[in-house]
Formats: C-alpha cells, structure tokens, sequence
C-alpha cells in the first residue's frame, strides 16, 4: 500500500478545529486528490467526515459545522493506480477500551504485513489491508498497558519504514516522524494554537509561522487548549533518510523543508543543471508547473554565462485536466498528455528549444512533448531533467511505477534519448541534487534513482547496516 499523502493536527485554545483543518487540507491538496477526511474531538467523542474526493468536494457548511471541538486531525490520501476504495480513506478512527484514536498516515510501512499477522493472532479483527490501520491497533494495544508516550514509542521500535503520522487519542493530537525521517512535518504556531502539517505551506494559509521541523524520532504531543507542544526525542539514529524528491517534484515550491525553502532549491537546481550539462538554444521553455523553478534557474545561469537565451513560457497546461500520470493505461496516459499541455507555436517555430521538466518516470510525458514541439516547427529539441535518472520503484510512499514501466530501469540516456526522440537527454547529478538540499548523500533516501535502499525491503539492496529488529523480539525489548 503506497500511502503518499498530507496530514495535519491543529489545537486551538477557544476555537472548533474544522475550519483551520478544512484550510490546512486545501494547502496541502497537491499530495492527494483521491480521498479527503477530518476527525474531530469535543472532549466526550469524535466526530468525522472522511470521503472519497478532493477537499473541496468532501466537505460543505454543515459537514464543517458538524466537526465539533478544538482538537483535531485530517488528511488527504494520494491517489494510487487500482486502489479506489473507500476503505482506506483517512483519518482512520476507531475506539478501543484505551480509549479513542484516530490516525493520519503518511509513508508506507515495510513491515505492515508481519505485525497485522501478529495482532490478528491476537484477535485483532482489520477492515482494511492499510499500514494506519496497523498502526492504530498496535497503538491501542500498546496502551492499555503504557502511557501516552511509551505506548508510541513501543510502536515505533515494531513498525520499520517512512512514516509522518499525526494521531489524535481522545483530545489529544499529536504528530510523529519516522527515526530516518523520511516524509516532511512541521510544527506551526497560530495566534490561538498549534499545528502540525506535512507542509509549512498550510501554516502559511492558516496565517501560522512555521516553528520547525517534527525532527527524525521525535514525537510532537500538542497541548489540548493551544497553549504549547511537549517534544520527546524517542530515536536518535545517526544518518536520515529523507526523500530527495519531496524537493524536487512532490511538495509545494512555497514550502519550507529543513529550512530550505523549496523553490530556490529547485532554482539551484536548475542553475546546476546549466552548468552540469548547459546547452545553447534559443529558447528554454519549462515543462510546467513541475519544471517551472529549474528552467527559471537554468536559464539564468545560462544568461550569467553570456549564453544568448530566451526563457518562454510555450508550453500551456489545461489546469482541468488531472491525474494523467496514474491513468491506467499508456494510450490514455499519451491522449491526457496532449489534452494537458498545448504549445504556443509562435515561441517555437524555427528556433532549437531546450525542455526542461522535474522527472522522466515512464517517458511519456517527454515522448509526447519533443513530438509537440517538433510538430510546432522547432528546428532542434534539447531535454534536461531536475532529477536524476529514476532506475528503480519507490517503496517509502510515492507511488512511482514498477520496474518494468520505468524508463530508465534498463536503459541508458543515449537510448532514452532515441527513444523520446530528441537531440540530446541530461539529468541532473545525484551528487548535485544533494548540494542543492544541503545535506549528505548518505542522509538522503536515494532509491529510486540508485536502486539502493535506507530500509531493508524484500528482494532490494540496502545502502546502510539497517537492523530490522525481528517482530518478537521487538516486542520481547518494549517490555523490558
Ligand atoms: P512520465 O511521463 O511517466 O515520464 O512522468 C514524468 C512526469 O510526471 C513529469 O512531468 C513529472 O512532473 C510527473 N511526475 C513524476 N513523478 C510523479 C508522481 N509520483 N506522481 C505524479 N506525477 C509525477
């Protein structure tokens, strides 16, 4: 189950959490579209909406006014090929004799599978076949016996992969960040409370200042009334994994990750690019909305240079048309590109062009958009690419592709350039890509574009000593 999704919490000292939750999920609308869901607490039960559906769509006034309390979390869930099913829409909620919880997940567990077996064992009963769903039973469980605090760190010592889960028990909200700290959270502070979201861009919406990153094993627990956050640090590992790829194509260019704010490291980016495998052309022209920063950069870097180019915006994107990449099959994948990007022949015609866009996946998009272009009279198509060559699947909860529908999986660029048909193909560097974020590359999750993983997954490679602690004897050392 690939879960790539946005989560928040919000507390408030005198005011119902809906609406700011209700805002927080528009902020963060870019990282899932196909469910969208707000559990609430009024200090005697929850209340929840959780449907199928874009925000907008899920919740009216009513729903709104319905959502009592001043706690809360919500979430939107990323839609994943074949998976429509209501089931997994989030936040999960449930009521135990520990009490109420209700959990936001985003990440993708690699050993949901073991531990479900276990708990089933032990006569838990699942609705879904969802890691949130795991996650709370072991949760509920582990606190019937522990407090707050040690219940979730004992969950934490069994599940193993990439998390960033915000959880309400009762009236509680609190967040948790996996110990590699995989996907975003930050902590935010509003004028009556606090918030926790997959992105600063929903603080900023809800007219918040960003406090800091949820850091890697830290657990976040927000007072009732808004007043403040405790912090407990439960893991301390000595290298992270986080995604490169939330900073190149998945979050919002307006978010602030790690103090980076996205934008100008996709504009760093870009200028790499130019100065790793610049190009001269007349025009560049950003595949948009994803590769907009890096052209931006690329083109300055190239005028820095002296470099006579032109940077045009010829390609326009029919904003109503959605979700083209997890459209199930390659001919609607090839119509959906064509119905979303148009060219503005005008900026094209007679000149050499260079294309550039966040990612190749499957090449489709690439294909399509040399053909395009070619067809609007350009003499010459160059393409650069913001990331680097995507070899292998991701597991760690963007659903990407398989193997075998990577494009780069079994080819190199000189092919991948024939086959989408243009004149010359260049990625970005992983070494730059990870100057540009500003971190090592061994504290950065690299698999899909290495192959090799931070997590120990099933018939993959692994780039570090990771000591996957059985399922017993995980158990066996929380009880000590
Ligand atoms: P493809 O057409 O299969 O080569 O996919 C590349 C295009 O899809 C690029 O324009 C990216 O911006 C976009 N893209 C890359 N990764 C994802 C993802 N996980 N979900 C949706 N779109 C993506």
């Amino acid at each position: 189950m690939h879960e790539k999704c946005g989560v928040v919490g919000v507390s408030l000292a005198d005011r119902a959490a809906a609406r700011p939750l209700y805002y927080s999920l528009y902020a963060l609308q870019h990282r899932g579209q196909e469910s969208a869901g707000i559990v609430t607490h009024d200090g005697f039960q929850q209340h929840s909406q959780v449907e199928m559906g874009l925000v907008g769509d899920v919740f009216d006034e009513d729903d709104l006014a319905n959502l009592n309390g001043e706690n809360g979390v919500g979430h939107v869930r990323y839609p994943t090929a074949g998976s429509v099913d209501s089931c997994c829409a989030q936040p999960f909620s449930v009521s135990f004799k520990s009490g109420s919880l209700a959990l936001a997940h985003n990440g993708n567990l690699v050993n949901a599978d073991e531990i479900g077996d276990e708990l089933a064992d032990l006569g838990h009963a699942f609705t879904s076949d969802g890691d949130t769903e795991v996650i709370a039973h072991d949760l509920a469980r582990n606190l019937l016996e522990e407090d707050l605090v040690r219940a979730v760190k004992r969950t934490m010592d069994r599940i193993h992969g990439s998390y960033s889960l915000t959880i309400m028990h009762d009236e509680t909200v609190l967040g948790v960040r996996d110990p590699e700290g995989n996907r975003p959270l930050v902590i935010g502070e509003l004028d009556d409370g606090y918030v926790l979201a997959s992105e600063s861009a929903a603080i900023d919406t809800l007219d918040g200042e960003l406090v800091r990153d949820v850091k890697p094993g830290e657990l976040v627990v927000l007072h009732q009334d808004g007043s403040g956050y405790d912090s407990y640090q439960l893991f301390d590992r000595d290298r992270t994994a986080h995604c490169f790829f939330e900073h190149v194509y998945f979050a919002r260019p307006d978010s602030v990750i790690d103090d980076e704010l996205v934008y100008e490291v996709r504009r760093n980016l870009g200028r790499k690019l130019w100065e790793e495998q610049g190009v001269e052309t007349d025009v560049v022209m950003p595949v948009p909305d994803s590769g907009r920063a890096f052209a931006s950069g690329y083109a300055e870097a190239a005028q820095e240079d002296g470099a006579d180019v032109e940077f045009a915006e010829g390609l326009m994107k029919n904003r109503y048309v959605g979700r083209t990449f997890i459209m199930p099959t390659q001919d609607e994948r090839e119509r959906a590109v064509r119905l979303k990007l148009n060219p503005i022949k005008s900026t094209i015609e007679g000149k050499t062009v260079t294309i550039i866009d966040d990612s190749i996946v499957r090449g489709t998009t690439s294909t399509q958009l040399v053909d395009l272009i070619r067809d609007a009279g350009a003499e010459g198509v160059h393409v650069r690419i913001g990331a680097p060559a995507i070899v292998a699947p991701c597991y760690m909860g963007i659903d990407m592709a398989t193997r075998e529908e990577l494009i780069a999986s079994d080819k190199s660029p000189t092919e991948i350039r024939d086959e989408i048909g243009a004149d010359s193909l260049s990625y970005i560097s992983i070494d730059a890509v990870a100057e540009a974020i500003g971190r090592s590359r061994a504290d950065l999750c690299l698999g899909c574009v290495t192959g090799e993983y931070p997590y120990d997954i099933d018939g993959e490679a692994t780039d570090r000593d990771v000591t996957r602690p059985s399922i017993g004897n995980a158990r066996a050392e929380a009880n000590d």
